[in-house]
């Protein structure tokens, strides 16, 4: 069992934020930012490459609560997945990562020198 089923069975203890039928926020072990959230689907699902259009409708919505919920709607947040090995993905179990509660550093454009834009 991965180590995100094991929080979603109550195995290993994590810091809720939110939770339904069908999904669970929490706060990431080794925050990033201010406010570092991982929001996970009960059901394993390995990467964003691998969710089906339906579970990504209902996930949606609690994700945008749990931005309200931890008072970043409107300050801003970065919401980001990673997929797959050259994405960096370490924990193979569906996850987004919401960050925010200060303006974040755009480590994205660190090869900003190669690009026009
Ligand atoms: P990723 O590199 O996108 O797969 O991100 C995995 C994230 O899971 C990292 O930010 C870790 O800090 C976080 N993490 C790993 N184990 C735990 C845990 N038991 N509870 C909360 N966050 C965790």
């Amino acid at each position: 069992m991965c180590i995100f089923c094991k929080i979603v069975e109550g195995e290993i203890p994590s810091n809720k934020v939110l939770e339904n039928d069908d999904f669970i926020a929490f706060h990431d072990l080794y925050p990033k930012a201010p406010i570092h959230i991982l929001i996970i689907p009960k059901e394993h699902v390995a990467c964003f490459q691998e969710v089906s259009g339906e579970m990504m409708a209902k996930m949606t919505p609690f994700i945008q609560e749990v931005a309200t919920l931890t008072g970043v709607d409107k300050s801003g947040y970065r919401l980001t997945t990673n997929n797959g090995d050259d994405g960096g993905q370490e924990v193979h179990h569906l996850h987004f990562h919401l960050m925010g509660g200060a303006k974040l550093p755009f480590e994205h454009r660190s090869d900003d020198t190669h690009s026009s834009l």
